[in-house]
């Protein structure tokens, strides 16, 4: 929690002044900066973008990363995304030898196996997190050397340790852990999901912590055979297992898990890791809770015990239903294992006098729809357009009343998107027979119905349906 002193401190005396400051270097304060400086109207301002981390020379040496070394911090985009990014003139940069492309997703049940399957051309891009901002980035050097007098000022290795007002003219000061303090007439929150410049608006977040963490890691498939790259969810009841496809049968999972549970996983070698990832793609729940145990108490039984059931369970299958499942993994980058806490939150506006926020700042979501990242992506094109119309106008684009638009159109859109992503949740973490036997009704029911799922698709992926 930061203090109310973070907000309080005095600044003697101002070093600089921006149109513009922007706070954070994560996906969304990098195209928000590129979003600025790629805009006719808006190119001209004064722009400063703020990062605590080392962000130029971890993105620089990204450039440079041998092909096999792919993160474990990836992320799933919409067409609507890599359009944004193409249209910015970022796309470019992009690594592609780091990116997959999937059709096809399917997910089923943990409990009954009842699946849905997804399939639409270009359904979605695998692509890590270092490569959108690497991709940003050296967009935005460019766009600086063709824009000498309106090159916006990269500060990394800097963080923001107060903000307060000016008392005359009521601007925020932003004040930075180098000595410097920014005076701006509007400054914009990317900053993430304890965004201190939220906190410093006095916006109220709400929501809740999922109490599950979102395991990642970056993993090989023993063949990919013939398959296509293919997404894949089971939906177990401790949280979904997704598997995402990477180039060259690589893949990265997000395991949301109990917080118990994802101490046990995050204590395992990566042998038995890979063993219970496996069982966890496969076997049933019951089976699942004893080999839990077995890893918490006796984990160097743990892959004989795996190895044996998932051979009996193998042995069962059809070649055709064997096609329903993924396929085994054999490897994981060491170290690649990280875990993330998964919290709902929505702040209650996105827009203050001389403040607007923008993506994790603004809202989170669990990540079982692959949808964060897009929907800040969507707020930054709303809020360039708000800025646009009202430079367009002669407005002052600083206060609330010219930023009014991007919360009333941006608002609506995330609050229904966080509200179904819940509802999956919930109705996927039930055990109530039932209510279990109801929604596998539902999604057999659904999977049927290909008009009603190109419309989920189209909604998803933000796309126009024909
Ligand atoms: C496990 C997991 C899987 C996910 N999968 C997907 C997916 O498939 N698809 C998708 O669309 N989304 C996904 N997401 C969500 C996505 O990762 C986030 O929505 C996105 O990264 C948020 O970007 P951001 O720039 O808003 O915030 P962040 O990435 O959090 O960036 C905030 C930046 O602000 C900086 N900062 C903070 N405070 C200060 C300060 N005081 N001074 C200076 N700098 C500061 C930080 O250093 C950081 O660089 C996933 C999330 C998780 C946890």
């Amino acid at each position: 929690m930061l203090s109310r002193r973070f907000f309080a401190t005095a600044v003697k005396e101002v070093t600089h002044v921006s149109d513009v400051v922007i706070v954070g270097g994560g996906p969304a304060g990098l195209t928000m900066a590129a979003a600025i400086k790629s805009s006719h109207i808006l190119k001209d301002l004064q722009c400063t973008l703020v990062e605590s981390s080392d962000m130029c020379r971890s993105l620089q040496d990204y450039c440079d990363d041998p092909p096999e070394r792919i993160l474990n911090r990836c992320v799933s985009i919409t067409p609507a995304t890599v359009e944004h990014m193409k249209q910015l003139a970022a796309w470019k940069f992009v690594r592609p030898d780091r990116i997959q492309n999937y059709d096809y997703i399917r997910t089923y049940d943990g409990l009954t196996n009842a699946s849905m399957d997804f399939d639409s051309p270009n359904l979605a891009t695998m692509i890590e997190n270092s490569n959108i901002q690497s991709s940003l980035y050296q967009r935005i050097l460019e766009l600086n050397s063709e824009q000498p007098l309106n090159q916006l000022v990269l500060k990394d290795n800097t963080k923001v340790t107060g903000i307060t007002r000016d008392s005359k003219t009521n601007w925020p000061i932003v004040k930075l852990s180098n000595g410097d303090t920014i005076k701006t007439r509007l400054l914009i929150g990317c900053d993430g999901g304890r965004s201190p410049v939220r906190k410093f608006a006095g916006i109220e977040s709400r929501g809740w912590a999922y109490n599950t963490w979102g395991i990642v890691g970056t993993l090989k498939y023993k063949n990919t055979g013939f398959r296509s790259p293919t997404g894949w969810q089971r939906f177990l009841p401790t949280g979904p297992l997704a598997q995402l496809p990477l180039p060259d049968s690589w893949l990265s999972i997000v395991w949301s898990v109990p917080p118990e549970l994802a101490m046990i996983l995050m204590s395992l070698s990566d042998k038995s890791f890979i063993s219970i990832l496996n069982a966890a793609s496969r076997l049933s729940q019951d089976e699942l809770n004893y080999l839990y145990k077995i890893a918490r108490d006796e984990p160097e039984k743990l892959q004989d015990e795996v190895n044996w059931r998932l051979q009996v369970f193998n042995n069962k299958l059809t070649a055709d239903q064997e096609e329903k499942y993924p396929l085994e993994v054999d490897y994981i980058v060491p170290k690649s294992r990280g875990r993330f806490p998964l919290k709902l939150s929505h702040a209650d506006d996105y827009v203050d006098e001389r403040i607007a926020l923008v993506g994790d700042a603004a809202h989170t979501t669990h990540p079982l729809a692959g949808q964060g990242l897009n929907m800040g992506q969507a707020d930054i094109q709303s809020l360039v357009k708000t800025l646009e119309t009202a430079r367009e106008r002669g407005l002052d684009y600083g206060t609330k009343f010219a930023l009014e638009p991007y919360f009333s159109t941006r608002y609506p859109a995330n609050h229904v998107m966080l509200g179904v992503v819940d509802k999956i949740h919930k109705i996927y973490s039930a055990k109530f027979p039932p209510l279990v036997w109801a929604r596998s009704l539902g999604v057999n029911v659904l999977n049927n119905l290909p008009l009603l799922k190109d419309l989920i698709v189209g909604q998803v992926s933000h796309r126009k349906m024909p």
